[in-house]
């Protein structure tokens, strides 16, 4: 491996025990400061009957509490804060949700260490100063664009900061400043690769794109195939979390094999959702974050919604960090049909492996709990015999089956029929009257 593909390869390849003792102190000095100074934690140490001085090694980190985003709501808007008003730079907002935001703040150091560990993330797939950015996500109180910005720069790139939308000028940026690498999320992925073939831009040909950083939303391997077809690029699969930096906690590297996890800036847990312990290593769960360097907002053991699990294995690429499995779903975002467990990404990737249909699809929930999937036709995919068209909803239906236990009515749609998304796409309508 080239040595310039590491950003700072002491720390990317500190070996375990080190990194160990590592975390365990900076664990100790964030316990010490949220029990010094924010009320909330000061409130649930005396309720468990936990002191600081209790934490004296990493398996001691199941004593603390778990902090949860309703925790966030209710200390809104700065009852979270470790450090002074005064000291704080930046406030962020999480994305998505309804009734009031979590608030999120970071100190001059947060800022500083969010656009560090981008800056390893990107290096780590290749990046140099020499790349030009074209960051397609949303700018403003999330966190997705400008903890990205800020991390391109560190590393010296030209950034562009184009935010989502407007294909045509997207394109045109791309054209006109040679473009190497996009962020964006995998539903204006999706959207981007359908508008350059409509408008007959072969990206290999005409754009000087190298790689996509997908993130944001969660979504599956089929769909990564579908992007970097569409736009002639490596697809890195990213994970973020507004309560924890934004973007760039774990990061793909050139392997694009699971997402190495900074565990020198962040403690992690998979827990069962239901009983919040901890599952068997490797075993699929609810990850768990604990912030080791954050200073404006440190938050123990908060409770991400994110469905995903370890990779036990070392990866080949010398980093130590361990790599989490890409997120398969949101605890939170969990169906319950008929009584049957289900996330929309096991439809999606039922969809997405299936040929003759297209990249945009809705889940209805109707009636006393009826589901109906419907999915647009590729835009070759009907040849005019409805034989085939009943043929293939048939099969749709029962790969489905085999995927969530249920199933579920199909309905094909002509291409261009279903809504479409160039920010978060809405995949889930429940008009349920139950
Ligand atoms: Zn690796």
């Amino acid at each position: 491996m080239p040595l310039n593909m590491f950003w700072d390869q002491k720390i990317e390849t500190l070996d375990r025990a080190a990194l160990e003792r590592l975390q365990l102190q900076r664990l100790q000095d964030t316990v010490q400061r949220v029990a010094a100074r924010v009320p909330f934690y000061q409130q649930k140490f005396a309720e468990l009957g936990v002191k600081p001085d209790d934490i004296r090694s990493l398996a001691n980190l199941r004593r603390l509490p778990f902090t949860t985003s309703a925790d966030l709501r209710a200390n809104y808007p700065a009852g979270m804060l470790a450090v002074s008003l005064d000291d704080t730079l930046r406030l962020h907002t999480s994305s998505g949700t309804t009734g009031k935001p979590k608030a999120l703040f970071f100190s001059r150091q947060d800022v500083d260490n969010a656009a560090e560990l981008c800056a390893r993330s990107f290096v780590m797939t290749g990046v140099t100063k020499k790349d030009v950015f074209q960051n397609m996500m949303t700018y403003g109180m999330f966190t997705g664009a400008l903890v990205t910005h800020y991390g391109a720069e560190k590393v010296g790139c030209l950034v562009i900061p184009a935010g989502p939308g407007n294909s045509e000028r997207q394109v045109m940026l791309m054209q006109d400043f040679r473009t190497t690498f996009i962020h964006l999320t995998p539903s204006y992925g999706l959207y981007l690769a359908t508008f350059l073939e409509k408008h007959g831009v072969e990206p290999r040909r005409d754009l000087a794109l190298r790689k996509a950083f997908v993130g944001a939303e969660a979504y599956t391997e089929e769909t990564r195939r579908k992007i970097e077809e569409g736009l002639g690029v490596d697809v890195y699969n990213s994970y973020g979390l507004s309560e924890m930096n934004g973007p760039g906690i774990a990061f793909e590297c050139e392997q694009k094999h699971g997402m190495h996890i900074w565990e020198d800036h962040f403690l992690i847990e998979i827990i069962d959702p239901q009983t919040g312990d901890p599952v068997a290593d490797g075993q699929p769960g609810e990850l768990v974050m604990t912030s080791l360097c954050r200073e404006a907002m440190p938050l123990l053991r908060y409770r991400t919604r994110d469905i995903t699990s370890i990779m036990l294995e070392p990866c080949a690429c010398d980093r130590t960090h361990r790599r989490l499995n890409r997120i398969t779903g949101r605890s939170d975002d969990m169906l319950i049909v008929r009584g049957v467990n289900i996330y929309p990404q096991q439809i999606e990737r039922v969809l997405m492996a299936q040929s003759g249909v297209g990249r945009n699809y809705l889940i209805a929930l109707e009636g006393l709990d009826e589901m109906t999937v419907k999915v647009e036709l590729a835009e070759a995919g009907f040849d005019g015999q409805v034989e085939h068209l009943m043929k293939l909803q048939s099969h749709l239906a029962e790969k489905l089956r085999a995927e969530i236990l249920i199933k579920p009515q199909v309905e094909l749609l002509p291409p261009g029929s279903l809504p479409v998304s160039e920010g978060k796409a809405k995949r889930v309508v429940d008009n349920r009257k139950m």
